[in-house]
């Protein structure tokens, strides 16, 4: 299927690695040009090499912490300077820490909104206005089935995540006349070296065999698995092209079912 993004000029937020890296690669395959960017320079220039080698598309890979106002606004400025726009913008960021509610101050919410909430704000903030200009775009929040379905051990993350899908809808009410459509990701447990570095360390911790640990996660997926991140990368390619233009202010699950709910 042509997705109908070749040239089209994809932002992918924090990237260097797992969900973002997934996507990144997915984009340029698909033949758009891919500007990808995290905060530790040698992991993001190493990816930005492996997606342009494997794709032979355009590739960029520029330094940036997107909880940083003015490093996205570099980022952003130095994008529309090179590739001439942003058409794609795909916002991500790293996860907050895990715990339960007196595991946290009033400081550690302030962290994760800023992660998980603002730096998603923000981005949305600085494409727009390229995005109206040409009356088109894409825009996908990276979230996650806490948004949705609030985990026990995961309050940050349950707290910020929910405020991407107001913010996210309430956006896509307001720019769909424009062309341009807001829609989120929820990915459920994916395979990342992330979700296999929570693995070792629960060996590791004592509290039982990696495969113990994805037993305990696999009983609450109907799918009976966790997702790949190439999985999500797809979902996430459908809503980045052409055919998906009167799809908006939706949230996503990509999970194998975990989410309960029927709607
Ligand atoms: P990951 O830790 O493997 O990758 C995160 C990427 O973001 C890395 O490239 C890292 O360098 C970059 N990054 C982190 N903080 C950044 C910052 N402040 N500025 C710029 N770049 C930054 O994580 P992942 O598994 O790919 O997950 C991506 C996001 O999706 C996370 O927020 C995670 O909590 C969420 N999520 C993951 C899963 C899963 O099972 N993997 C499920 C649901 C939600």
């Amino acid at each position: 299927m042509d997705l109908g993004i070749k040239n089209k000029v994809a932002l992918v937020a924090a990237s260097s690695r797992g969900l973002g890296k997934a996507i990144a690669f997915k984009l340029s395959r698909e033949g758009a040009k891919v500007v990808i960017c995290a905060r530790n320079k040698e992991r993001l220039f190493k990816t930005g090499e492996e997606i342009a080698a494997e794709t032979g598309g355009v590739l960029k890979a520029i330094v940036a912490d997107v909880r940083e106002k003015k490093q996205v606004s570099e980022m952003v400025e130095q994008t529309v300077k090179e590739l001439g726009t942003i058409d794609i913008l795909v916002s991500n960021a790293g996860g907050p820490p895990s715990g339960m509610a007196d595991d946290f101050g009033l400081n550690d919410y302030t962290d994760a909104l800023e992660l998980n909430l603002l730096s998603t704000v923000n981005l949305c903030y600085e494409v727009i206005p390229y995005m109206k200009k040409k009356k088109w775009g894409r825009i996908i929040n990276l979230t996650s089935v806490a948004a949705k379905q609030p985990i026990d051990s995961l309050i940050l993350s349950n707290t910020a995540r929910a405020g991407v899908l107001g913010f996210s809808k309430s956006l896509s009410n307001q720019v769909a006349a424009y062309g341009i459509t807001v829609n989120s990701i929820c990915p459920g447990y994916t395979k990342t070296e992330r979700v296999e570095e929570l693995a070792k360390s629960f060996e590791e911790s004592g509290k039982g065999t990696v495969k113990d640990f994805y037993n305990n996660i696999q009983k609450n997926i109907p799918a009976g698995r966790l997702g790949t991140p190439e999985e999500i990368a797809q979902a996430a390619a459908f809503l980045a092209s052409e055919g998906a233009g009167y799809i908006t202010g939706v949230a996503l699950q990509v999970d194998g079912g975990y989410i309960k709910s029927s709607f």
